[in-house]
């Protein structure tokens, strides 16, 4: 069994900084565009081009279309240099060619470089983006600008790329010149895909693919269509098939031990309930007791729009196993989450004589210590908590369920983590964001699935209202009206990392703002506050201490206080629809008619306005996942950034999806005819699990 990086991809694996003319200051830049920490030569090869400049057509002036990037032959007329007692007025350099006249502006520019690049009555050919500027044709800072010798020297074709703040694009052309040499250096590589099928489609080999996209000699070479990207696409979704079927095996291989439950505690549990179960939440009970009695392993994922009652089913589910003498972790993505579902547990496991514990970062010292000592004598039987589940000092006596809420916030590493701290420990994945079929394989696997598709008896439909910004006024005043009447409120304002420190300030002023027109009653929760100040703002939320809640999307998930009707969300069109999806299902918990508002800015972009419009039209978590799959494609649709969800480097699922099958079947193959990936194909296929960082799975392939 080879565990070891197989040494002929070294070259890809090297940091960076090996590459010229990258150190440690760029490096860090590579990281931010990158989006990770050190990054590898093989990260930078998988960013893909966004586009081309095309410098085999060059237009007259006369045909230039302002905003796109072009490339003119121009005779240079005339230099109109910053007068001296101006310096921040523009350089100008006139231009033109037979048919019109062109301005290329410069700020901050040396004379003499000027004159050199651009002597007058000289031929240059200029790329950049032209403008018009008071009627004329303008270009500000041109990318390049070469002679006659200079241009016969560039490619006709070049890939432009998504770039990062302080990175040109001729840092990152340079750095992928280097990084391609490297691939070059790479050689022996062999075919992981199945021959037949390479030759029938006429794909390139994997490395003839990124060079085809980082050197096209077409502007469609680059589309994710085109053969390279598509050959590229499919590599990874057989990485990332075949590394979940590794681990399925894995899974499967030990055995699993049956809890077998006569429902003693399940039946306490019920009989503490305000309510009785919906049929879903039957019908998934009793899959879980069945696959829970069972000696395979249970790999089962729950999914329920918000609201939908799952917590208490994973409450049931971990009875279950208690009974059985054993043990039960519940893993929630935040602090507020765990704690939240402690108090939802808490009094229903007293009534059945349940021993719960919380532990999250907060836990500490002494007291983590106690925790962490009743748990591994057996005195704790249901743990709940966050990531601090699965440190390495934390030990189960006998762990024999995981229940992992809101599993896409949480990597297949960090579940494994938590599998591995049991026997064959059985695993119950609850969503919130219902997945379409396509996600479901793509993250998960085969799971089983079971599905709440009905909401809990009582509750009314929300009232959703799309309106602009601009009626603030009249939506205050029914928001006034509505606190009058005795109402609980959510106001949400957007909080996105990028533009961190103005949306801070712009809640922070709408807080201000409501708290003077209300009067007192009003509160607010943001991401940057402390766990206890969050938690204790919540709980006179919950309390009904205040009546209004200015948060940002701080509440976006789980939050229960079923007693707030209105949700007033600004700048709606700034948030996607699964998240708005989420953030509505904060209302319309109680038995009272629920109103949620969406305020957007003018004008709205067609994907922003078909959003909304979803939005108004259903409240089917299921529909509406579908729908956010079509308008965003794959890139973020479990908002990848936020929810640090492992996602693609080179698939587009709206494109590539239709290969998702293809990929299951052949990785399903493979591992039929060779599950220790020692055929020449299987070793072959161990290099692709690296280069798509899917390595992992290869310490599961069982010795021999
Ligand atoms: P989610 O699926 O979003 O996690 P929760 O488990 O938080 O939903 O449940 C939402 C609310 O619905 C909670 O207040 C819970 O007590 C209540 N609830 C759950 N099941 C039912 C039911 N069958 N009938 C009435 N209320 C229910
Ligand atoms: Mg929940």
């Amino acid at each position: 069994m080879t565990l070891m990086r197989p040494p002929l991809l070294n070259p890809l694996f090297a940091s960076l900084t090996s590459l010229p003319g990258i150190g440690p200051r760029l490096e860090k830049l590579y990281a931010r565009l990158l989006d990770r920490e050190a990054p590898r030569v093989i990260d930078l090869l998988f960013h893909l081009p966004s586009g081309t400049i095309d410098r085999r057509a060059r237009p007259k002036l006369r045909d230039v279309q302002p905003g796109q990037v072009v490339t003119v032959a121009v005779t240079i007329d005339k230099h109109r240099p910053s007068p001296p007692h101006r310096s921040r007025a523009p350089y100008r350099v006139y231009a033109s060619d037979e048919t019109s006249d062109i301005t290329l502006t410069f700020f901050n520019a040396r004379k003499d470089y000027l004159e050199k690049l651009l002597p007058e009555s000289e031929l240059r050919y200029v790329s950049g983006t032209a403008e018009f500027y008071d009627g004329m044709l303008q270009m500000v800072h041109p990318d390049r600008v070469v002679d006659e010798t200079g241009f016969a020297a560039l490619p006709l074709v070049e890939p432009v790329y998504p770039l990062t703040e302080g990175l040109a694009l001729g840092n990152v052309r340079r750095a992928m010149d280097g990084a391609l040499a490297s691939l070059a250096r790479v050689t022996g590589l062999p075919e992981w895909q199945d021959e037949a099928w390479i030759s029938r489609e006429r794909f390139l080999t994997f490395a003839e693919s990124l060079r085809h996209l980082h050197r096209p000699a077409e502007p469609h070479d680059i589309a994710p269509e085109s053969l390279a990207w598509t050959r590229l696409a499919f590599d990874e979704l057989l990485a990332g098939q075949l590394a979940l079927a590794l681990v399925r095996a894995h899974l499967r291989r030990q055995a699993g031990r049956g809890s077998a439950s006569e429902g003693r505690l399940r039946a306490r549990i019920l009989k503490a309930l305000p309510y009785a179960l919906t049929h879903s939440q039957q019908r998934a009970v009793d899959d879980i007791i069945t696959d829970l009695a069972r000696p395979q392993r249970m790999l089962r994922l729950l999914q329920g729009d918000v609201g939908s009652g799952k917590t208490v089913v994973a409450l049931i589910a971990a009875a279950a196993v208690i009974e059985a003498g054993r043990q039960a972790a519940f893993m929630a993505p935040t602090e507020i989450l765990a704690r939240q579902h402690l108090k939802t547990i808490a009094p229903l496991a007293k009534a059945a004589g349940i021993r719960v514990a919380i532990l999250t970062g907060r836990e500490r010292g002494p007291a983590r210590k106690e925790i962490l000592d009743r748990l591994t004598l057996g005195d704790i039987d249901l743990l709940l908590g966050t990531h601090a589940l699965f440190q390495e000092d934390v030990a189960f006596h006998d762990l024999a369920l995981a229940v992992v809420d809101e599993q896409h916030r949480f990597g297949v590493h960090q579940r494994l983590a938590l599998m591995q701290k049991g026997e064959a420990v059985d695993v119950l994945v609850l969503t919130a964001t219902p997945i379409p079929r396509t996600l479901v394989l793509t993250y998960f696997g085969d799971m089983d699935v079971s599905e709440l598709r009905e909401k809990p008896a009582g509750r009314q439909p929300i009232d959703t209202r799309t309106i602009p910004l601009s009626r603030l006024e009249e939506v205050e005043d029914a928001v006034g009206r509505a606190l009058a009447a005795g109402n609980r409120a959510y106001w949400v304002c957007p909080l996105v990392e990028e533009s961190e420190k103005t949306d801070l300030a712009a809640a922070e002023a709408r807080f201000e703002e409501l708290r003077n027109k209300f009067r007192s009653n009003v509160d607010l929760v943001h991401g940057r506050m402390k766990g206890a100040d969050k938690d204790a703002a919540m709980a006179r939320f919950a309390a009904g201490e205040t009546q209004l809640l200015v948060a940002t999307t701080a509440i976006e998930v789980g939050v229960d206080v079923p007693e707030a009707t209105v949700m007033v969300v600004e700048h709606a069109e700034r948030f996607g629809l699964a998240q708005l999806h989420q953030l509505r299902g904060r209302i319309g918990r109680g038995a009272g008619h629920s109103t949620c508002l969406l305020l957007y800015k003018t004008p709205l972009g067609e994907t922003a306005k078909a959003r909304l419009a979803t939005l108004r039209e259903t409240e089917d978590g299921f529909r509406i996942a579908e729908e956010d799959l079509k308008l965003r494609g794959e890139g973020d649709l479990l908002g990848t950034r936020q929810s640090g969800l492992p996602g693609f480097r080179v698939v587009r699922l709206e494109v590539h999806g239709k290969y998702l099958g293809a990929a299951r079947d052949d990785a399903a193959l493979v591992l039929a005819r060779d599950p220790t990936l020692k055929t020449p194909r299987g070793q072959a296929l161990r290099h692709l699990l690296y280069l798509f960082g899917k390595d992992e799975a290869i310490k599961l392939i069982r010795a021999g």
